[in-house]
């Protein structure tokens, strides 16, 4: 069964299947190596804010965007040096350690 709309301009369809799902679906079949999924900036507006993780590097750099797929698992972003952690890693080792784990600075809360 094929629809058909005359008269409509050609628009974008949404995209009805979520591309981030469809890409684990392959990368747990043991599929190719790592792409990054490249979506529009409609449908990056689209994603909830507290999934999506923007590392913001100075110029020249670009943005990087990360979206969790695993919203029960809290993310924090070290602001020295950018990297995101799981919090739970990131607390136990800054509680043991006193610092990032990753870049050593001392958060000053
Ligand atoms: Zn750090």
């Amino acid at each position: 069964m094929q629809s058909l709309r005359l008269g409509d301009d050609p628009v974008e369809e949404p995209e009805t299947e979520d591309p981030f799902t469809a890409r684990l679906m392959t990368f747990e079949q043991g599929g190719s190596e790592f792409k990054p999924v490249v979506v529009s900036r409609t449908v990056l507006q689209m994603m909830s804010r507290t999934e999506v993780y923007v590392v913001k590097w100075p110029k020249p750099l670009k943005f990087q965007f990360f979206r969790s797929l695993l919203p029960d698992i809290s993310i924090i972003q070290c602001s020295s040096c950018n990297r995101l952690f799981h919090t739970d890693d990131f607390e136990l080792q800054y509680l043991q350690k006193g610092y990032c784990p990753f870049c050593r600075n001392k958060h000053e809360d």
